[in-house]
């Protein structure tokens, strides 16, 4: 089929082809996870359910739980109470979570169910019991896209949970936006190398990356703890990472409990890591230790090392907004050239910034949010790359264009350990550019000339 991708480019405005995005109640259901003792639940109907769950299972390689208002034809014309009402009424009683982390999907933001209504009416009925959480986020799905849904998520948790005792604390909440379990853990291993104690929420390390312990656990040990959420209402700031899926629910912890946010993009590569360790070192009044600096270090030396092999290379970029946005940073730091940017997200933010990032360095870039991998695939016919670098769904561009491919951003589905290697941090970015190097040195041997097939590179 992309075999039979045109060159010609033509305006489209309502058709969009391999969407590079998905929908939102997935990212409300990865947030929900990132809580310890949480039950993910979908008020509609099983199909949009079964779908969040099978993809973000086919990403992780974990068992992804979450429950179903389970809507049929009588909940689509009289409303979705009582489903909600019956399923908090089974959750709690079978599954016996902390709290229960209500999504909507596309029918239920069509009919137009009053969440907080509904929970507050099973409260008054007995069918939350007593001490036990519900929270919700709307996430209808004929807007934005998975990104917009972990925001709302990482929202609701401060509306509904976030708390200001007047006592201040003296840490930092960081709000990680939306990456991998190991890029959650590496920011906790910097933090604490740092010298900084953090609350990060939500924090999916040890729920989606746990250990084979011989017994299934439906609520895994990892996650951010209730009382953690709370405890961010009295910290000393909020780190938020990535503009499109933390600046809300930063916004609304500075506005709800009057704790200072600071927006930063992802840290991903040297420039974007130092931001993020400054302002922890500088909210904390702590100095960075020498082995910190020694990470860093290692990661120039490798950046200095290996420049020859990226200088020039032209690359297509396409992925999650505060992925691009951070991943750009990083291949100009390594003077590649990417030349093609997009997003399937939507938000002027990711242009406006890509354009500051780009017009100096790289004038003929191309860049577009609310974008598809089909006009991304047609640039690339008219003007061929060196370099993709997307989710898996590029793996068929790549393969048709024979472009060397590097896997990076959500979803993953046709591999299976990227939930271990983080691309966050001076430690992320080692990784990051291992990938990127061996794709590229891989090509090389495969094509050069026998005479030029070298044993040392
Ligand atoms: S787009 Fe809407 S209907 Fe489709 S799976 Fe997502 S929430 Fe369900």
């Amino acid at each position: 089929m992309l075999d039979g991708t045109t060159a010609e480019v033509a305006n489209r405005s309502a058709l969009r082809i391999n969407p590079a995005k998905t929908c939102q109640p997935i990212g409300a259901m990865y947030a929900s996870l990132g809580i310890q003792g949480c039950m993910p639940h979908s008020h509609g109907s099983q199909g949009c359910c079964a779908y969040h769950r099978s993809h973000l299972t086919r990403h992780f390689k974990e068992p992804v739980m979450a429950t179903t208002s389970s809507f049929t034809e009588g909940a689509s014309v009289f409303g979705g109470m009582a489903n909600l009402n019956q399923a908090l009424k089974n959750i709690f009683t079978i599954y016996n979570p902390d709290i229960v982390a209500v999504h909507t999907t596309c029918l239920s933001e069509v009919i137009g169910d009053d969440i907080p209504s509904i929970v507050a009416k099973a409260r008054e009925s007995g069918a939350v019991p007593e001490g036990k959480i519900v929270i919700h986020a709307n996430t209808p799905s004929f807007v934005g896209s998975h990104v917009t849904g972990f925001a709302n998520m990482v929202s609701a948790m401060v509306n509904y949970l976030s708390e200001s005792t007047g006592e201040t604390k003296n840490q930092i909440n960081v709000l990680p936006g939306y990456v991998e379990p190991a890029d959650m853990r590496e920011l906790k291993r910097l933090a604490a190398a740092v010298g900084v104690d953090i609350v990060m929420f939500p924090d999916t390390s040890g729920v989606l990356d746990g250990p084979l312990t011989g017994e299934y656990e439906l609520f895994p040990r990892g996650g951010a703890t209730v009382e953690q959420i709370k405890s961010s209402g009295d910290n000393i700031a909020t780190l938020g990472l990535g503009h499109f899926a933390s600046h809300i629910a930063a916004a609304t912890l500075e506005s709800k409990c009057n704790v200072p946010a600071a927006f930063l993009e992802l840290p991903i590569g040297v420039t974007a890591t130092d931001r993020f360790v400054d302002a922890l070192r500088s909210y904390a009044d702590v100095e960075v230790p020498e082995a910190v600096e020694n990470e860093r270090g290692r990661l120039v030396d490798l950046m200095s090392d290996l420049h020859q092999y990226f200088h020039g290379k032209r690359v297509a970029v396409s992925g999650d907004p505060d992925h691009v946005i951070a991943l750009t940073q990083l291949l100009l730091e390594l003077e590649m050239k990417p030349v093609y940017a997009i997003t399937g997200s939507t938000g002027n933010q990711f242009e406006k910034r890509m354009h500051e990032l780009l017009d100096g360095p790289v004038p003929e870039a191309k860049i577009k949010q609310n974008a598809d991998l089909f006009e991304l695939h047609q640039w690339m016919k008219n003007e061929p790359v060196d370099l993709l670098i997307t989710n898996t769904y590029g793996k068929h561009i790549a393969r048709t264009e024979d472009v060397p491919f590097v896997r990076f951003g959500f979803p993953i589905l046709d591999r299976a350990a990227h939930r271990y290697y983080p691309t966050l941090g001076y430690a992320g970015a080692i990784n990051l550019i291992n990938q990127i190097l061996n794709v590229i040195l891989d090509r090389k041997d495969r094509d050069c000339p026998e005479a030029w097939y070298e044993l040392v590179q």
